[in-house]
């Protein structure tokens, strides 16, 4: 199977760095026009700069623009009002005991992690249906389904993709458009790079012990005993942005080394 998505434009929201990062080099290299977005031009700019120097012939550009607010995603449409790929990627995570996350926390991780993909997802979606033709991804995590202790109010938002997901790819019934969630378990991202860092620092490890410690303590179910690779996690996203993953439609797609115990 060789994916080829020329002539499709792909956005991916939070794509300067981690995962979104490896998502819009690997639609990039299987030829998509790739959007790439963030907060800030600085970073948006150096990582344009970084998949034109990865992919040969990589047609990519950039829009900065914070998704986490209905402003920024206004903006991020006026800026690019046709997309046949929208990867709903950026998100963010923050470890805190239940008892202490204040209402801000849990409103500030519902705009970012859920209404960032609702507000694009309305925009771009009755074209795509219109069109016959359209691919949307959420990212999601293990998280969704696991919800952790540890960061309830995140498994929440994950969990709520996964309803938003699954109600849009009702909306396709009949037409060539798909809509999946992407569930990854741990992900070596830049984030989660700091994240793990930290935890050396605290515990006087290196940064792979703790890594490997926070996988067997944390994520004991894993099958993969690590963290997987931002690629790992991005080549199952390219494949079911492709053409060829026309039959995949309203899943919840795992690249979580099986840390979940259930079949289904
Ligand atoms: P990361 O922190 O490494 O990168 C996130 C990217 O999103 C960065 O480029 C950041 O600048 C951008 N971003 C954050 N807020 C933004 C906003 N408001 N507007 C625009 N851009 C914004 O994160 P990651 O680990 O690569 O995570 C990406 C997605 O994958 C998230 O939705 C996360 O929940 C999910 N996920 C990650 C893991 C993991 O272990 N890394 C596991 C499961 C799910």
């Amino acid at each position: 199977m060789k994916i080829d998505l020329s002539g499709k434009t792909a956005l991916v929201t939070g794509s300067t760095a981690g995962i979104g990062h490896a998502i819009a080099r690997g639609l990039a290299a299987a030829g998509a026009d790739v959007v790439i977005n963030g907060r800030t031009k600085a970073k948006v700019d150096a990582a344009v700069v970084s998949i034109v120097r990865a992919v040969a012939n990589a047609k990519v550009r950039g829009v900065a623009a914070d998704v986490s607010t209905a402003a920024g995603c206004e903006a991020l449409i006026a800026a690019l009002p046709q997309a046949d790929i929208l990867i709903n990627n950026a998100g963010i995570f923050e470890p805190k005991p239940f008892a202490d996350i204040p209402d801000e926390d849990w409103s500030r991780f519902f705009e970012t992690n859920v209404m960032s993909g609702v507000r694009l997802s309305r925009a771009y979606l009755p074209d795509m249906l219109k069109r016959n033709w359209g691919r949307i991804v959420f990212i999601s995590s293990e998280s969704a389904l696991n919800i952790p202790t540890e960061m309830i109010h995140y498994g929440t938002t994950k969990t709520a993709q996964l309803a938003v997901s699954r109600g849009l790819a009702e909306m396709t019934r009949g037409t060539a458009v798909t809509v999946n969630s992407v569930l990854p378990g741990p992900t070596m991202s830049e984030g989660v790079e700091v994240f793990v860092k930290d935890l050396a620092k605290a515990n006087g490890l290196s940064v792979e012990e703790a890594a490997s410690n926070f996988v067997k303590t944390f994520r004991p179910t894993s099958l993969l005993q690590r963290f997987a690779s931002v690629e790992e996690v991005a080549n199952m996203v390219v494949y079911v942005a492709s053409k060829e993953a026309s039959a995949t439609n309203g899943a919840a797609l795992r690249v979580e080394g099986g840390i979940v115990q259930t079949i289904a």
